[in-house]
């Protein structure tokens, strides 16, 4: 697998999500019976998602380009897989502690590196399962830093109900190697596989599925598959202690007016397009983002990820500085709220802006980040895009009823969609107790 080939597979910059897009366009009426054929370059999925992951592309900008081209009834399922990402996201926001008790899992296990455990996940890592197309997913995920959803599937109930492994460390795994790692979608979906996400249903991988969406060059080497014989499977029995209540979301309030004096921008890896929506017409002095490889490398994310998250801050920053007719800085650190206090003081910021951050290592960061600031006399404030104030508060159960009021929101708002996308961007609000566009 050659660097360029790995740019081919996922868009690393705003220019390359478009022109994937464009390309994808043409397709998407195929999408709801090829997509979960698992063949080589992956022809009938986008391979967007790390571009809407780290927002080089908006949820809502995909979606009007493709009704733009189809009525929704011809590519729902696409538009439907979009809109997961926003239910994973909303849900866990309103249930952080689901994304905390996970990263405790992982701590707890990483601290045990001679266990039994440990050992039996080392020797599937290394490509060593013994199921040769298990084999294959684990090189395709380190090599490409992607995965088909269906090989995710497999994949993961392979890791818990065939080799009884913890689900976190899986989840770590992918967390650590996917180019979309995206702490909502992950760790949401490994717990779906785990049957603890919907409790009763977990997802078992069967060899005739497997065989039957598999391209051939998946399936030259067959060994280990009978593991994976339909009804051989057991599911595992695993008990959650997460806490699943949700907890009162607040969003932060509608910016009224932006500081036009003495203000930084700040682009972290959860919204890197600054110049679309509410901050646009920001009259910053400086746009900072801040490439943390010391943390990076703590967390074990792989040379990959690391390059992805590099380029897709550079791309972000490169197009903000443009917009804005100010500076852009990439800064190398250590330490994001030290790094973060020294850029505003060396500044002479009042003000740091961003758009908030969800659920994940960014929003984690937000207290000390927050303090950090303070103690410079500086004010951080967090705008929420209104896609996300409008959907996250739908994620209250499951998908489908998600789902339907998602669909009444975008066939109300289609004209607006369709027309205007800044118009759509800067939103609907419901803080006043009714549909409005706001400010
Ligand atoms: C165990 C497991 C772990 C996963 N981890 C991640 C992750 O870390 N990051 C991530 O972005 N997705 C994750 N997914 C969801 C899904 O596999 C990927 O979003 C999808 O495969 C990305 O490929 P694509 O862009 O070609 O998707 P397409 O089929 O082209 O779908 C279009 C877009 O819809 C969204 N989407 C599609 N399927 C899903 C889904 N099941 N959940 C949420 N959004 C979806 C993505 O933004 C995607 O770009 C995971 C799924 C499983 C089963």
């Amino acid at each position: 697998m050659t660097a360029s080939t790995i740019t081919e597979g996922m868009p690393s910059s705003r220019d390359e999500a478009w022109s994937r897009l464009q390309t994808c366009l043409q397709k998407l009426p195929l999408y709801h019976t090829k997509r979960n054929r698992v063949s080589s370059g992956h022809p009938y999925v986008s391979r967007l998602s790390s571009a809407i992951r780290y927002r080089l592309i908006l949820e809502s900008e995909v979606i009007q380009s493709v009704l733009a081209k189809y009525p929704l009834a011809k590519v729902d399922k696409f538009v439907q897989e979009v809109l997961w990402r926003t239910y994973w996201r909303g849900w866990l926001e309103r249930r952080p502690q689901v994304w905390q008790d996970y990263r405790r899992q992982v701590r707890f296990w990483r601290k045990r590196p001679s266990s039994e455990t440990m050992a039996r996940g080392k020797a599937i890592l290394g490509g060593k399962s013994g199921v040769a197309i298990m084999d294959r997913f684990t090189n395709e995920l380190r090599q490409t830093g992607y995965l088909h959803n269906h090989a995710r599937m497999w994949w993961a109930s392979f890791w818990i109900h065939e080799a009884r492994l913890p689900w976190a460390l899986g989840a770590d795994f992918f967390f650590r190697h996917l180019l979309d790692a995206d702490p909502a979608s992950n760790t949401l979906s490994w717990r779906w596989v785990a049957g603890l996400q919907t409790p009763g249903k977990t997802y078992l991988a069967r060899a005739s599925n497997i065989l039957r969406y598999c391209g051939p060059e998946y399936l030259t080497d067959r060994s280990g598959l009978d593991r994976l014989q339909d009804g051989h499977l057991e599911p595992a029995t695993l008990s959650d202690e997460t806490n699943l209540q949700p907890i009162a979301w607040h969003p932060p309030s509608p910016l009224s007016t932006l500081p036009q004096e003495k203000c930084g921008l700040w682009l972290h890896p959860d919204d890197c397009l600054l110049e679309q929506g509410a901050l646009s017409s920001g009259k910053p002095t400086s746009v900072a983002a801040f490439y943390c490889e010391a943390v990076y490398l703590r967390m074990g994310l792989s040379p990959l990820r690391r390059q992805h998250l590099r380029s897709v801050l550079s791309d972000g920053l490169a197009r903000a500085s443009h917009h804005f007719g100010c500076e852009g800085k990439l800064i190398e650190t250590d330490n994001l709220e030290v790094s973060m206090g020294t850029w505003a003081q060396s500044k002479g910021l009042r003000t740091v802006i961003s758009y908030a951050p969800a659920v994940g290592p960014v929003k984690d960061g937000l207290p000390n980040v927050e303090r950090s600031l303070a103690r410079q006399g500086v004010q951080l404030r967090l705008a929420q895009r209104s896609w996300d104030r409008q959907l996250f508060p739908l994620a209250m159960k499951g998908f489908f009823p998600f789902w339907r009021r998602a669909q009444d929101i975008l066939k109300q708002h289609l004209p607006a969609l369709i027309g205007d996308s800044q118009q759509m961007e800067l939103g609907i609000s419901e803080d006043q107790g009714h549909m409005i566009f706001s400010p």
